[in-house]
């Protein structure tokens, strides 16, 4: 890897101090500003950019979802109350059991829902429910990460859509389906 000090007219200037023959950062140039020893097809520099820009999509995820998932916070901090456990893991807050799971086990549609998920928040009934449908729940912290504060209305559409059509509005609605065929 190099760097390149640049003179007062500015051409590079190859210092021969160094016994590697590494070019020494003490100019403005951005690479020293930043103290970074790159140079433009140094793959070190690529791995800098590419890192960052990685973390700069990740946060907009997290940002683009974050209106459902401060709903998730919420239901979740009232289910904590009630005495379900936390998971934190995989970027998501995995929340389960507790008085309102034993709650929610018994509604009519239990028997086919084991978790929500609002943005990076899922919330299951209990943590082995939680465990055997977690790939099915990650799939849409995906598509809340795609779609953001748009998927919920997107979800509902989709159900009413099939449900126009004479289909299911669950097993048919199309985020189930991705993330079913998981
Ligand atoms: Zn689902």
């Amino acid at each position: 890897m190099s760097c390149h000090k640049r003179s007062s007219d500015g051409d590079i200037d190859r210092s021969k101090s160094s016994l590697d023959e590494r070019y020494v950062a003490t100019s403005t140039h951005p690479c020293c500003i930043l103290d970074i020893d790159w140079s433009p097809d140094d793959s070190g520099f690529r791995d800098f950019v590419m890192k960052h820009v990685g973390i700069a999509v990740q946060a907009f995820r997290y940002l683009w979802a974050l209106p459902w998932s401060l709903a998730g916070l919420m239901a979740a901090l009232v289910a904590i109350l009630f005495g379900a456990t936390v998971r934190i893991g995989n970027g998501t807050l995995e929340v389960s059991g507790g008085r309102l799971g034993e709650w929610a086990s018994r509604l009519p549609f239990s028997d086919q829902i084991c978790a929500i998920t609002l943005g990076h928040v899922i919330l299951g009934i209990d943590s082995a429910m939680l465990s055997s449908c977690s790939a099915h729940e990650r799939v849409h912290v995906r598509q809340y990460e795609r779609w953001g504060i748009l998927f919920i209305p997107l979800y509902f559409g989709s159900s009413i859509v099939q449900l126009l059509n004479g289909r299911d509005p669950y097993l048919d609605n199309r985020f189930e389906r991705e993330a079913h065929s998981q």
